[in-house]
């Protein structure tokens, strides 16, 4: 069920139709972003928001989302105008206010069913506060 139809772009000739709604009334983080659902903020910008993960898997565990809905990274990615960009500066900002910037901290944007993505709103974790391992699980 749609919430708001203020943006919908369908279709794109490199592929599969391409979908992005504004606002998806079934999605968690649709939800956070109209302040329907709490959520443990830590910062928000224009067309972002960043939140604390509610399973955090590191000292800092922030998740950084675009207000808009778009299901995942590549819908993301192609969404232009400076969006995808927007999202990375707040993840860095979010690991400088949270004092990990300086010793080292990471980006992460599972995509998909075999890259562990279990919410379709794109989002980046940014973790930080212990020493990562590689490869990950
Ligand atoms: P992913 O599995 O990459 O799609 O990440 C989804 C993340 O959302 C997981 O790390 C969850 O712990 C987190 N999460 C789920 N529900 C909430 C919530 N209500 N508030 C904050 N984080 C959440
Ligand atoms: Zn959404």
């Amino acid at each position: 069920m749609v919430r708001s139809t203020a943006t919908i772009y369908v279709g794109g000739p490199a592929g599969p139709a391409q979908v992005k709604i504004g606002s998806v009334a079934d999605c968690l983080f649709c939800g956070i972003a109209a302040g329907e659902i709490p959520a443990d903020q830590v910062r928000e910008s224009p067309r972002t928001l960043a939140f604390r993960d509610i399973n955090p898997q590191a000292p800092v565990h922030v998740l950084v989302i675009p207000r808009e809905h778009y299901p995942d990274l590549a819908s993301l990615a192609e969404a232009g105008d400076g969006l995808m960009a927007e999202v990375a500066a707040q993840a860095h900002l979010v690991a400088s206010a949270e004092g990990v910037a300086e010793t080292g901290y990471r980006i992460v944007f599972n995509t998909g069913p075999e890259g562990g993505q279990t919410v379709g709103h794109a989002h980046a974790h940014v973790l930080g506060g212990r020493q990562m391992t590689w490869p990950p699980g």
